[in-house]
């Protein structure tokens, strides 16, 4: 889960990091009010859960009401990567002298946590590795010891921190390591961290991303999951209790994302994404999500997963792909006619319907609503993206 920076600067707060003075706001009186509170020059911050917002404008320093209030009127409503502003953190502006990167992670190859460090902060660390991986220190953390105090400074050292900030920083990364384990993280991280004019070494920006597996642990961050959701139909569907992934354009390697898909098991919904993909690609089309309705859906879960899977507009037609197992053919039937009862289909719809009462689900199928189901995986997947491929 993905929290906002002010919310991951009031938690890394909490484990005494100094953040600076801030205040988030809603419209540009509140940016104004806020501003008076936290005094000039501010600067006045997106909040989106995307990195990168400084360089798409939606960082701008203000030195009086006036740039102020432009800021806020610029950055509220902004488009970044697809996600709309709709609030900023207003904040003393912090006077930099160096940008540095500090990051904890989990290193899936080396299974185990890993301290990131770099003096060249400020920017994309992704960036910065690619480019000078000199330049980024890593330092693997043994889960047999944890994070060792010799281990930090010499990270710290070898990145090129300046000597005067290293005492200050130690200090912040002790505090982002219990931060990380306390909080069951998966990633904290400050960039920049700024060594300031007067010799200050402050929290400039702030991510923490939070192991959803791990919420039920921690009630009073699964109060921000709220406004953690950034595409409503994602949202929507997480609220109906189903398992579903929005795929883009740039998911699916520029094709169009026509083909709502809805399968039982997430191995059989990944192999029909797969498939779509690939006989899809003639036709510029692809999948539009991932949805899996698990093992024994009734057919109410399957009028959900079809009214989900419908909302999105890119939807041009649907593939239903059954393997029956636990899972009912006749259920998965049944849900199928009552969603096409209910709703307004307005797209092809495909099914493929095999193994457990499929006899009986078929005859559903053809009696009350004029389908034929496929039995056949292959042909299922070709028949869908040549209905949505012509249209397109
Ligand atoms: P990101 O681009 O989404 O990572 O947003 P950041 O919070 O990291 O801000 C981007 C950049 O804006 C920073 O690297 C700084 O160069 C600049 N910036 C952010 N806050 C301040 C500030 O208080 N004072 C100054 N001078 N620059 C700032
Ligand atoms: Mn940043």
């Amino acid at each position: 889960m993905k929290i906002h920076e002010y919310q991951a600067k009031a938690l890394f707060a909490r484990y005494g990091v100094p953040i600076p003075k801030g205040e988030v706001a809603g419209n540009v009186a509140e940016v104004l009010a806020a501003a008076e509170q936290v005094g000039y020059p501010c600067v006045v911050k997106a909040q989106v859960h995307v990195g990168g917002r400084g360089k798409a404008g939606g960082v701008k320093l203000a030195a009086d009401a006036d740039q102020a209030r432009a800021a806020g009127q610029a950055i509220l409503g902004m488009d970044i990567k697809g996600l709309t502003v709709e609030r900023v953190l207003v904040e003393e502006a912090v006077d930099i002298r160096a940008e540095y990167y500090l990051g904890i992670t989990l290193d899936r190859a080396n299974q185990r946590n890993v301290l990131i460090v770099s003096a060249a902060g400020g920017i994309d660390i992704e960036e910065v590795a690619a480019k000078t991986p000199e330049k980024v220190i890593r330092s693997g953390i043994d889960p047999a010891f944890g994070l060792l105090p010799h281990q930090i400074s010499s990270a710290l050292y070898a990145a090129g921190i300046a000597p005067e900030a290293i005492r200050q920083a130690s200090g912040f990364v002790a505090a982002l390591d219990r931060a990380y384990r306390e909080i069951d993280a998966s990633l904290a991280e400050i960039n920049p961290l700024v060594l300031t004019g007067d010799g200050r070494v402050i929290a400039a920006d702030a991510k923490i991303n939070i192991d959803d597996n791990a919420l039920f642990r921690h009630q009073d961050l699964a109060a921000l999951s709220e406004d953690a959701e950034d595409d409503p139909i994602e949202a929507e569907a997480h609220r109906r209790g189903l398992q579903y992934v929005r795929l883009r354009s740039e998911n699916i390697g520029g094709a169009r994302p026509a083909v709502g898909v809805i399968g039982n098991g997430a191995g059989l919904v990944m192999g029909t994404l797969d498939e779509v993909t690939r006989v899809g690609r003639g036709h510029g089309v692809g999948p539009a999500n991932f949805l899996d309705v698990g093992g024994g859906a009734k057919a109410e879960v399957v009028r959900n997963a079809l009214e989900v899977v419908l909302s999105n507009p890119d939807v041009e037609g649907v593939f239903i792909n059954i393997f029956g197992g636990i899972t009912r053919c006749d259920e998965v039937a049944k849900g199928i006619i009552e969603a096409a009862g209910s709703l307004d289909i307005h797209v092809p719809l495909v099914v493929r319907l095999t193994g457990t009462n499929d006899v009986a689900g078929k005859q559903i199928l053809a009696e009350h609503g004029g389908y034929e189901p496929f039995t056949e995986f292959t042909p299922a997947a070709a028949k869908i993206v040549e209905l949505v491929g012509a249209t397109g």
